[in-house]
């Protein structure tokens, strides 16, 4: 039996943040730099929230122009579904926009993605009751929530996409059972490996370990650049002597 996956859009694919960040700022008329969570609205007040969000319901077509994380990545995942004959169905939660319908808008936008005739569904609520209904075998969402609803209310296995450095996030959803990603790429060989284990396992428990080999690089307590707080100084290049030129060297000798 293939593989069937759900995939939320926003926060796993889209770049839903700055998108809502920018227009907050449009319609506002105001700098909200440091709006780090549009949906948790830390910086925002609800007022303000409310205008943003109604200022998308009046835009045409809002949700067409978000732009991808990874979209060679969102291309990758369609040739591996189709060589592995993945069921993928996008699952989102968008409010409407003005234009077509959040169906039809997110559809196309997945399209220009390099992800051909995708299947979408716009469907609010719980995430576990979803998993159940269309007996997928993994959810990938950036919410813990979603996640922890899935792994609790359905028989599926969660992935969380966490493109923040969050440690104690990370290790509350690994002691759930919960596999963490920081990208779609990262992502991809998990369920290639989950597609290999699935059938060998069916009927039997599979544990976070049987199912979930993060990528070696994927060790978020040995962050790439150590300094992160502290920039290394800009080095100047070391100025190497001019080579001598052998053609000037025989006029030199020669003279
Ligand atoms: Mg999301």
């Amino acid at each position: 039996m293939s593989l069937r996956i759900g995939v939320d859009i926003d926060g796993v694919l889209a770049d839903f943040r700055t998108a809502f960040h920018a227009t907050a700022q449009r319609c506002l008329n105001r700098d909200v730099t440091g709006v780090n969570d549009p949906k948790s609205s830390e910086q925002l007040d609800d007022r303000d929230v409310r205008r943003v969000w109604d200022f998308i319901a009046r835009t045409t077509n809002w949700w067409m122009d978000l732009q991808p994380y990874e979209q060679d990545q969102i291309a990758r995942l369609y040739d591996l579904t189709r060589a592995a004959r993945w069921e993928v169905i996008f699952v989102t939660n968008r409010p409407p926009s003005a234009g077509d319908s959040v169906q039809f808008q997110t559809q196309w936008w997945l399209e220009r993605q390099g992800f051909y005739l995708p299947a979408v569904l716009t469907v609010p609520g719980s995430r576990g009751e979803l998993a159940n209904a269309l007996r997928l075998d993994v959810l990938i969402d950036d919410l813990l929530r979603n996640c922890v609803d899935v792994v609790t209310g359905s028989a599926a296995k969660a992935l969380l996409m966490l493109r923040d450095e969050d440690d104690t996030m990370r290790q509350h959803a690994m002691n759930r059972g919960i596999g963490v990603v920081p990208t779609l790429a990262q992502a991809l060989p998990v369920l290639e490996h989950l597609h290999e284990e699935m059938p060998k396992r069916r009927g039997r428990l599979l544990r976070l370990a049987d199912w979930f080999k993060p990528a070696q690089n994927a060790n978020h307590t040995l962050p790439h650049n150590p300094r992160l707080t502290q920039p290394l100084p800009e080095r100047t290049r070391p100025q190497l002597p001019t080579p001598h030129h052998p053609t000037a060297r025989r006029e030199e000798t020669q003279g």
